[in-house]
């Protein structure tokens, strides 16, 4: 396209909340005919809320959720911040933590209070310590069902008890999945969560296509196994976990609402984390192009 169309086509896409940091990356919008959305942040609001702590017979509930608690104070995860809150709700205080580790799309750890504490999926307890989670396991599996997010609580080596989270899937979402498809373009979802809450909300939202149990790398590799099949891929995504995804895709979006090291991965921002913007950008881009013919 020419300057000029890529100027007034940039200019009336910050009028509608698209930011375009890479001319290029608007022009390609229109050939794209597959698009990786991520789950967290990007479908759902990305502020999940503690709804559940559950316990075995032999651990205090409200000591569960002040070592969980105070661990995931040191994370900066959406999920670790609505654990906080949720603490903090039922007036659970909070202590300080030591050795605290993060794992990438996995989960955390730390010492608390003399007890050295894990909080994540499966694979993080399995990994860490070889803790075997299936004593919750169809408490978790009833819960994701519901699509929420089931995490697991490890104390000194040992399966303590499970936090669960729901995460309202965003307003207009179901709307612009269905304009894609209307648009012929194949939408699937990658998420570093579990098989059975990523497809109760897939399922809402009207999307067969999902990736779980995805881990940075992961949706990086899903993304440039798409392009090598022939696919124009954009990915569109929020977080530090989606960097690398964004950054491999023909065209990345990030929601404006997001990590920094997201943005700076994406060619385009939609500033309100408002996945219609795609329709909107894929509009412009078709407009830019007709432009110059
Ligand atoms: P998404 O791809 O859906 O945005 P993430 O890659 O950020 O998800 O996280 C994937 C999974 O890793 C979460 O669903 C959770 O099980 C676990 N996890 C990540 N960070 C944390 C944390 N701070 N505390 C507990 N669990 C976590
Ligand atoms: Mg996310």
């Amino acid at each position: 396209a020419t300057p000029i169309s890529i100027m007034t086509a940039t200019g009336r896409g910050a009028q509608s909340g698209v930011l375009v940091r890479e001319a290029a990356a608007l022009e390609r919008l229109a050939a794209i005919d597959t698009l990786i959305v991520d789950k967290t942040g990007t479908l759902t609001e990305g502020k999940p809320r503690l709804t559940d702590v559950l316990v075995g017979p032999t651990f205090p509930e409200n000591r569960l959720l002040m070592l969980a608690a105070s661990l995931e104070k040191a994370s900066e995860h959406p999920l670790a911040e609505a654990i906080v809150a949720g603490a903090r709700a039922r007036d659970v205080p909070l202590v300080a933590v030591s050795d605290f580790e993060a794992v990438n799309g996995k989960g955390v750890s730390g010492r608390v209070d003399g007890d050295r504490v894990l909080a994540g999926n499966a694979a993080m307890l399995l990994a860490d310590v070889g803790v075997d989670t299936s004593a919750f396991a169809g408490h978790a599996e009833g819960l994701r069902q519901n699509g929420r997010t089931a995490l697991y609580v490890a104390v000194n080596g040992e399966l303590a008890g499970l936090l669960a989270l729901a995460d309202e899937i965003k307003i207009n979402a179901a709307e612009a999945i269905r304009a894609l498809h209307a648009d012929g373009i194949r939408v699937v979802m990658a998420t570093g969560d579990s098989a059975v809450t990523a497809d109760a909300v897939a399922k809402a939202l009207g999307i067969d296509d999902v990736a779980a149990d995805q881990l940075p790398e992961d949706k990086k590799a899903l993304v440039e196994r798409l392009k090598a099949e022939g696919r124009v891929v954009a990915m569109a995504g929020d977080g530090i976990n989606d960097a690398p995804a964004l950054a491999a895709a023909d065209v990345g979006i990030a929601m404006g609402t997001g990590a920094d090291v997201a943005l700076e991965s994406a060619g385009i921002t939609l500033l309100k984390g408002d996945l219609s913007g795609i329709v909107r950008a894929r509009t412009l881009s078709k407009a830019t192009l007709s432009n110059i013919r």
